[in-house]
């Protein structure tokens, strides 16, 4: 068995998911949504119950390691601890945005961005019917209602975007920027009429820039409530934290802005160093 360096579940993380059900969820079907977007069905037995106790928009998810063909969970023990895999044993955590959960057919789907570089992004650009992936969730927070709704994503935001969009209101108002690395990237998304959706062409470098300079640049409807989400890479969300705080004078709980992913870090090390950027508790 391989070890993956510096990607086991760190202690802090493992407390966190202590009230957690563990799931193995089997690939139903992957399509393309755009070339470097992958969508992952998941099914099987275990999918029975999610979000019966929770709610949230996202999903940990724990990728087998190389030489294993199902992930090693943690198993609740009797005392109702979790007794976790050895280190070396165990999958690799990552976070990502449930694009849509059906209990009738039992099925839930993962956009994954195929950015050629994470285990995660490897997994899903392989991924075939029949490979098993754990699952914990769901959970983690989500836009308030407010009279206009800025959205602001780069390519890993875009699945939690398009989904907020989906699932808002018909007679909300907002604006959502998006950037992704060329035209062949967007893709068809369904909005209230209230709504206008902007594309920006970032490169396949993401270069975080235009998306900074957008948000910067744009006109804001007089009056009334407003909220702010942003999820990108962390230097997209801390210049936007400090542009929606400061200049557009948002309060604290009117914005919500995750580090979705850290240029040059791998997941597990950018929680541990900057917990996702959040500043939000
Ligand atoms: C709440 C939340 C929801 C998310 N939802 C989704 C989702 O639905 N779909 C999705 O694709 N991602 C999503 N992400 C982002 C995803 O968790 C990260 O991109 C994660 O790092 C991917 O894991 P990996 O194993 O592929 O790469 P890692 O092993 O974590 O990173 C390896 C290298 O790849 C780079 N890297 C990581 N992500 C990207 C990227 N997107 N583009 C370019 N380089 C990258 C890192 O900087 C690092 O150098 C979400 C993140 C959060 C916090």
């Amino acid at each position: 068995m391989v070890a993956v360096h510096g990607d086991s579940v760190a202690s802090g993380r493992r407390r966190a998911l202590e009230g957690f059900v563990f799931r193995t969820l089997e690939v139903l079907r992957a399509t393309h949504i755009t070339p470097r977007l992958r969508r992952i069905t998941f099914g099987g037995a275990e999918l029975a119950g999610f979000g019966a106790d929770r709610t949230g928009p996202n999903v940990k998810i724990y990728i087998p390691l190389p030489g294993q063909d199902r992930p090693l969970l943690p198993e609740r023990v009797s005392s109702g601890e979790l007794l976790w895999p050895v280190d070396d044993l165990c999958p690799v955590m990552r976070t990502y945005t449930v694009r849509r959960h059906d209990p009738d057919s039992c099925e839930l789907d993962i956009d994954f961005v195929l950015h050629g570089h994470g285990v995660a992004g490897n997994w899903a650009a392989k991924a075939r019917p029949g490979d098993l992936l754990g699952v914990t969730g769901p959970g983690g927070k989500t836009v308030r209602a407010a009279d206009w709704t800025l959205l602001v994503a780069d390519h890993a935001g875009l699945p939690a975007v398009a989904t907020l969009l989906a699932e808002t209101p018909q007679d909300a108002h907002g604006q959502a920027i998006l950037a992704v690395p060329g035209p062949e990237e967007e893709q068809r998304l369904r909005y209230p009429p209230g709504f206008q959706v902007r594309w920006l062409h970032t490169g396949a470098a993401a270069d975080p820039e235009p998306l900074i300079a957008a948000v910067r640049e744009l006109s804001w409807p007089p009056g009334g409530t407003a909220f702010g989400w942003v999820g990108a890479e962390s230097r997209v969300v801390r210049a936007l934290r400090d542009h929606l705080r400061g200049e557009r004078g948002l309060a604290r709980q009117d914005t919500l802005c995750i580090g979705y992913w850290r240029r040059g870090m791998d997941e597990a090390e950018y929680h541990e160093t900057h917990d996702n950027d959040r500043d939000d508790h």
